[in-house]
């Protein structure tokens, strides 16, 4: 017999921990794309392409398909933002998007 293997409870504990950072450098990197963070908020043109937006994000876990759990008009540093709470049926991960809506200007 070689080296003693490791349990299959030892194996999934340190892929849990993996994921787990994993999940947590992808979260860190969606806090700096368009729309992760209120000082970073993603520019859409109308309301009405929130929810489409929001709904092709995945969750960023395990990359499932994400629902709009909560959509909210907030102030934030004096600038109107839409604010957009997205649950991972899958997982339970969260997400939250934020927008600005600017509409184009008229010529
Ligand atoms: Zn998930």
């Amino acid at each position: 017999m070689g080296a003693k293997k490791p349990s299959p409870r030892t194996i999934r504990r340190a892929q849990g921990r993996a994921l787990e950072k994993l999940a947590g450098q992808r979260e860190k990197l969606a806090r700096l794309e368009a729309g992760g963070s209120p000082e970073h908020p993603a520019t859409l043109e109308s309301a009405s392409q929130i929810e489409v937006h929001a709904r092709s994000l995945r969750c960023l876990r395990c990359d499932a398909a994400l629902r709009v759990d909560e959509h909210l008009a907030q102030t934030i540093d004096g600038e109107r933002l839409r604010v957009v709470k997205l649950a991972c049926a899958a997982c339970g991960g969260r997400r939250t998007v934020y927008f600005r809506i600017a509409p184009p200007a008229l010529n």
